[in-house]
């Protein structure tokens, strides 16, 4: 299998598709591999060490197009991050499959396969090419990073001559991946941790980083949807969760919100009003800004004051943290792309695995993938 490694379009990102580990065990496995020159760049992966790797450096873009039967770069959420793709070549990436259906349908009219890292199935055996899990992962650790610079205290509890500081008291909301990481990240900071989540199943997770779960007079029961998401809350039981999380929020220094449900806007958890009973200093950082956000004051990609609370919306927190998130989301895709070759090395699409069929997004001018088909109507 021909493969390219491009230089991400995308704005802000910084993460590259392999990193030379990656290609390494690629190579070992009879893949013919491309980098674009300065890819790896921004994560710390120097064209060098990708030479040392078995790949080959092509100094423009164009280069490392022609030719390739797969195309591999982090982000392709836009149409300009496609540009010089050509029927018939397969992209592997993040491209945000379940927001825009009109936009796959042109792409897949161009006739370019699409494969979209975020509809890899939740089952045990693409469990090692989760991307979305890798980027949780950082984002929930990073997030709570943010939080500790933004917040005017400190985490931990210190005895000191001068006095006695209590610790910081932290709440995350959806304790998932990203939220199970990030009361993880504030216990090893010393905080007093708190979590919330509508899936039972969260509960005894939550108590194994070392957090208190909070109970509500609410069914969780029933908020398990397909593949361990969570479904979809209606209005009626969103409205009564905020009214009992009102004074729970009030108590807290720092809140960490994940709350997501795939394809759709993120529930708000938290409104204007639950703001202004928060303790003035107190921070929110709201994971789910890039879905219109868990606080309804939350600005995407923005950091304000409102009411002395700090709202952060922060986006593509993995970009910031590019070396290990380079490590993980590389690895991902060596899993997906070993999983994808034949024994001759080649690239072989097998319809009737349950992988393919849920990822590949477009394909010979069709869409495939049932959820994008879904949304088609
Ligand atoms: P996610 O990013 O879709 O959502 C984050 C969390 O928000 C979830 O835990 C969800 O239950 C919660 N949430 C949604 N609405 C909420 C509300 N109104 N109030 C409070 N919380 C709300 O989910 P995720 O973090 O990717 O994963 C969730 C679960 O799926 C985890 O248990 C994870 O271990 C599991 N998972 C399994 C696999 C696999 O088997 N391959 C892969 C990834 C995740």
């Amino acid at each position: 299998m021909k493969l390219s490694v491009l230089k991400d379009l995308y704005p802000g990102e910084r993460r590259v598709a392999l990193t030379p580990a990656n290609v390494a065990a690629l190579c070992a496995r009879g893949c013919d591999i491309r980098v674009e020159a300065g890819a790896g760049e921004q994560a710390g992966f120097a064209d060098e060490l990708y030479i040392e790797s078995g790949a080959d450096i092509v100094m423009t873009r164009s280069e490392a197009l022609a030719g390739s039967e797969v195309l591999l770069c982090v982000n392709a959420s836009r149409n300009e991050d496609l540009d010089g793709f050509c029927a018939g070549q397969l992209c592997i990436a993040l491209m945000d499959p379940l927001s825009d259906s009109a936009r796959f349908k042109a792409l897949a009219e161009r006739g370019l396969s699409l494969l979209a890292l975020e509809l890899v199935p939740r089952i045990s055996r693409a469990q090692s090419m989760d991307v979305l899990s890798s980027i949780a992962t950082i984002a929930g650790y990073k997030a709570v990073l943010l939080a500790a610079e933004a917040a005017p205290r400190i985490f931990p509890m210190m005895m000191t001559a001068a006095g006695t500081l209590n610790p910081a008291r932290v709440f995350v909301m959806g304790a998932g991946v990203a939220g199970l990481q990030a009361a993880a990240t504030a216990r090893r900071l010393g905080a007093v941790v708190e979590a919330y989540d509508v899936r039972a199943a969260a509960r005894e997770q939550i108590i194994s980083v070392g957090a208190r779960p909070i109970e509500l007079d609410l069914p969780t029961a029933a908020a398990e949807g397909q593949g361990g998401y969570a479904a979809a809350q209606d209005a009626d039981f969103l409205t009564r969760q905020r009214e009992q999380m009102t004074a729970v929020l009030a108590q807290q220094d720092i809140v960490i919100t994940t709350a997501a449900i795939p394809g759709s806007q993120a529930p708000v958890l938290i409104s204007a009003g639950m703001v202004a009973a928060m303790k003035p200093g107190a921070v929110i950082v709201d994971l789910a800004a890039e879905r219109g956000g868990n606080c309804e004051l939350t600005r995407a990609g923005e950091t304000r004051q409102v009411e002395g609370v700090t709202i952060m919306g922060p986006l593509n927190l993995a970009a910031t943290v590019p070396m290990h998130a380079s490590q993980m989301h590389g690895r991902n895709i060596e899993n997906l792309l070993l999983h994808l070759l034949n024994a001759d090395a080649r690239l072989q699409l097998d319809f009737d695995d349950e992988i393919v069929a849920d990822t590949l997004v477009s394909h010979q001018g069709e869409i495939c993938a049932p959820r994008v088909r879904e949304r088609l109507g």
